[in-house]
């Protein structure tokens, strides 16, 4: 049997956030050319805190057609991750937490929302659990298959947990979130096998690099008022 995977030394990959430790695994082809790669984030070293996490993420840049999730639908990822950081940056500047988050369904935006916990005040007031409000509204159903969840910040355990209730079929997150994120990073509640939901894909780190600057924009800008 041929080899068909070969697995290169770990690899350091920064963003202004922290430091990921990262792994590419390239799979071949029988004839020896090359078939896809993909990356799996170990660690994750935030520098604010100075904390490693463990990390479990995958991200497949090269699909084949046949696999759960399509070429273009990856290709729209970062289109929506956009429209999600829109509204993160709405957020910022009505000082809260800049989180966004949208619903898509059959490649159209159904709802977006942004952090609005400060405002409302509501500490549940995440932007996924009121984007998921807003697309059960609109759709006028409780189960939200066939939908995709954009955020810009890994969803925290009680977000994890409203997305398994809502029974979105995929997770596309931007940055890793190394103090609450329940995707992986601290805690798996979304990809648990004990939870009674399975998600078709959980995909994080698209535009994680914009998601997270804007996060540290924030806390920096606070830390200048003194508040
Ligand atoms: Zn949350």
């Amino acid at each position: 049997m041929p080899d068909s995977r070969r697995k290169p030394p770990v690899r350091r990959f920064s963003t202004e956030q922290g430091e990921y430790l990262v792994q590419d695994e390239v799979f071949l082809r029988d004839d020896g050319s090359k078939d896809k790669t993909v990356t799996t984030a170990l660690t994750f070293r935030d520098f604010l805190s100075g904390r490693t996490v463990p990390l479990r993420l995958r991200r497949i840049p090269e699909q084949r057609a046949t696999e759960t999730v399509s070429a273009e639908e990856r290709r729209l990822d970062s289109v929506f991750m956009k429209e999600a950081l829109l509204l993160a940056r709405e957020a910022f500047e009505n000082n809260e937490v800049p989180v966004g988050a949208v619903v898509v369904k059959d490649g159209k935006v159904v709802s977006g929302a942004r952090n609005r916990v400060m405002e409302l005040p509501d500490p549940t007031a995440h932007a996924e659990v009121l984007a998921v409000r807003d697309a059960a509204r609109a759709l006028r159903t409780m189960r939200l298959t066939g939908c995709t969840l954009y955020t810009t910040l890994e969803p925290c355990y009680m977000c994890a947990g409203a997305l398994v209730h809502s029974r979105v079929d995929r997770i596309v997150f931007g940055a890793a979130d190394p103090r609450t994120g329940s995707c992986g990073s601290v805690f798996t509640i979304a990809g648990s096998p004990l939870v009674n939901h399975r998600f078709r894909d959980i995909t994080g780190g698209v535009m994680a690099e914009e998601c997270g600057r804007i996060l540290q924009e924030f806390f920096e800008s606070r830390r200048k008022d003194g508040s």
